[in-house]
């Protein structure tokens, strides 16, 4: 008997159910499709393509260049290959981006329909979203209490499941595209910058994993809101396209020694999972506010304001150095996108949705509901969200995180001569410390774009015309 397993957001084959199941069969016809049909405004973005490219190349590697390329409606090339090479059953592991749940409904109803055997695993939650609610047969919309119940169900099984033993593969000569006809990695060579930031792939992820458990963990409770410090495992790309699974993340972090750090990290393994809970049961996160109430904000339709932010040119040199860590190596650290996000919608008045789209396109780990959920956070609308009137002080957060600003003179280097006293608010320093530093502001550094206080009392003021208008 022939079976198809159809990679998606598991590009991985330790640990992964469904390919498992598939490889009980005679041979195996893996597959991976882009969908360039369902995917709509929410299609990857180029950092997430560029990821992609080099993921399925991994693995195509690994499968001994036995991966099937195709482009298109997946139920068309499914039931095509399904009566031209006489498959019987189609396996896959499950996804969560409303877009994707539709169509995979429809695509298993369609194939049973037609006898052909379709079936699908988890391989990329600690728990399914349906499995966790409240008494009262509700979701729960607090972190705090999801995390407490789904904690305990959270516990992988102790024995991972290992890559299968044999697998044999078979190979579509006729239809299989080359990689390149996916045309993933664009003509114009912008990412020199995240080549040599990352290593997609299951072996790229593997070696994160382990080094952050030798090097990071240790300090990570502290450690992971200083984006000068290599505390933070860098994961999120790899979790995202499934080259590993967080089940495998937490039983290893589990054989570590370290508790309280540990504990620290796994908290933070279920805030992914706590956001595709909030995709799963609110679907219009990517797209409206959870809280009615801004739905009246008075945002502000500022291109200008919006193309300084995306370039790193606001004059407030952490917000700077975040937005261009993001332009050269396609990742941003936590600390730093709350305050670039905070920066955007607080002091710049900017929709969240413009942020949260230009973080799509850029980030190498853009994930629907993560990005969602925590730009909802950010702005004070999601259903737990940091309360708007916190805004952060770009000046005094990088004081705070930054405190000898090696994180910032590394994507703001035209300032690496200002002393640490006037780093965070270069607009203070007196003319011969700008004078010796080699800086002059508004030529080589911009002026701030808005000014903190006033800004910060403007989007207070309008949160409050936004209840009023109510
Ligand atoms: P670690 O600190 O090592 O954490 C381990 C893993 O836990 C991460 O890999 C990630 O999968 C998960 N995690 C950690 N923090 C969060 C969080 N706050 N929310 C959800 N999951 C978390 N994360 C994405 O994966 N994709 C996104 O598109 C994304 N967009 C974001 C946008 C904004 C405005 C903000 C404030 C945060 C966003 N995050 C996003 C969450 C977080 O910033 C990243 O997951 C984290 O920085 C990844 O770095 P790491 O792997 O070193 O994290």
């Amino acid at each position: 008997s022939i079976s198809i397993h159809w990679f998606r957001q598991d590009l991985r084959l330790a640990d992964n159910p469904a390919l498992t199941a598939a490889a009980d069969s005679d041979q195996v016809l893996p597959v991976y499709i882009l969908d360039d049909q369902h995917s709509g405004e929410f299609a990857p973005g180029e950092a997430s393509q560029w990821w992609l490219h080099h993921s399925l190349a991994s693995l195509n590697q690994s499968l001994n260049a036995k991966l099937n390329l195709y482009k298109g409606d997946p139920l068309t090339i499914l039931i095509e290959l399904c009566c031209r090479l006489n498959v019987t059953k189609v396996f896959w592991n499950r996804c969560y981006e409303p877009w994707q749940m539709s169509r995979d409904i429809q695509i298993k109803q369609l194939l049973n329909g037609a006898g052909i055997h379709a079936q699908s695993f988890n391989a990329s939650l600690l728990s399914e979203p349906w499995t966790v609610l409240k008494n009262d047969n509700t979701p729960y919309k607090v972190f705090t209490p999801y995390y407490q119940r789904a904690y305990a169900t959270a516990q992988p099984d102790s024995v991972a499941l290992p890559a299968p033993a044999s697998l044999n593969c078979l190979h579509d000569d006729r239809q299989s595209l080359p990689l390149d006809d996916l045309q993933l990695q664009p003509n114009v060579c912008w990412y020199g910058g995240l080549e040599k930031s990352w290593c997609p792939g299951e072996q790229g992820a593997q070696t994160a994993l382990h080094g952050f458990l030798e090097h990071g963990l240790a300090h990570y409770k502290e450690g992971r809101d200083f984006p000068a410090q290599d505390n933070v495992s860098r994961l999120s790309p790899h979790l995202h396209f499934g080259e590993i699974s967080p089940q495998q993340v937490w039983r290893h972090a589990d054989k570590t020694v370290d508790g309280n750090n540990i504990e620290h990290f796994k908290r933070e393994l279920m805030w992914r999972e706590f956001s595709y809970y909030l995709l799963y049961h609110w679907p219009k996160l990517p797209r409206e506010n959870l809280k009615s109430a801004f739905d009246h904000f008075p945002w502000q339709d500022n291109p200008a304001w919006l193309s300084l932010w995306q370039q790193g040119l606001t004059g407030y040199p952490l917000v700077d150095a975040g937005m261009r860590e993001l332009w050269q190596t396609g990742f941003m650290h936590n600390r730093v996108r709350m305050v670039t996000a905070s920066f955007l919608v607080k002091n710049l008045l900017i929709h969240w949705r413009h942020g949260a789209a230009w973080f799509w396109d850029c980030l190498v780990d853009a994930d629907l509901a993560s990005n969602s959920a925590s730009w909802q956070w950010v702005a004070g609308c999601g259903t737990d969200a940091s309360p708007y009137f916190r805004i952060f002080n770009p000046v005094t957060q990088g004081e705070k995180f930054d405190p000898d600003g090696a994180y910032t003179r590394r994507f703001v280097p035209e300032l690496q001569h200002l002393p640490d006293k006037y780093l965070f608010k270069p607009w203070e320093a007196p003319a011969e410390v700008l004078e010796n530093a080699r800086v002059t502001l508004g030529e080589d550094y911009p002026m701030p774009v808005v000014d903190i206080k006033t800004s910060r009392q403007t989007a207070l003021d309008a949160l409050q015309a936004s209840k009023d208008f109510q």
